[in-house]
């Protein structure tokens, strides 16, 4: 397993990029929407892994939540796996809560799960499983 990428929840990607791109010197190599989760996100590599800037893209997106509750900040930490399903499974069978019980489709294609805070000491966790392509 490795980090795939840090979630931070911004409210909106161009000028948080000011800081993360500009000033910081991060490269945002992919920007994309993902609709089933009504989120923008761009994607700046930072050694083995990435910053995902999040922006929500509907009042009723959980990123909009988030922001109006902590005005951003880190939304969630992504763990990238080899087979999520047997991970969400062995997951399930150790008790723990999820959110996702099967995987949804997430940037690039990837294939994605989140795992509930309270399962994961207050952490917002999202299994990633790469697309191969
Ligand atoms: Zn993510």
């Amino acid at each position: 397993m490795k980090i795939n990428h840090l979630g931070i929840a911004t409210k909106g990607i161009d000028e948080a990029l000011k800081f993360w791109g500009n000033a910081l010197g991060l490269e945002n190599v992919h920007t994309e929407t993902v609709e089933d989760q009504k989120v923008r996100v761009a994607m700046l590599p930072i050694g083995e892994t990435r910053i995902e800037l999040l922006e929500p893209t509907s009042e009723d997106s959980p990123i909009s939540k988030f922001i109006e509750k902590r005005g951003g900040g880190i939304h969630h930490i992504a763990v990238e796996v080899e087979n999520i399903e047997e991970v969400l499974a062995k997951l399930k069978s150790e008790g723990m809560r999820l959110i996702d019980e099967t995987p949804r489709l997430g940037a690039e294609g990837c294939l994605v799960a989140f795992v509930h805070p309270s399962s994961a000491n207050g952490v917002l966790l999202e299994l990633v499983q790469e697309n191969k392509h």
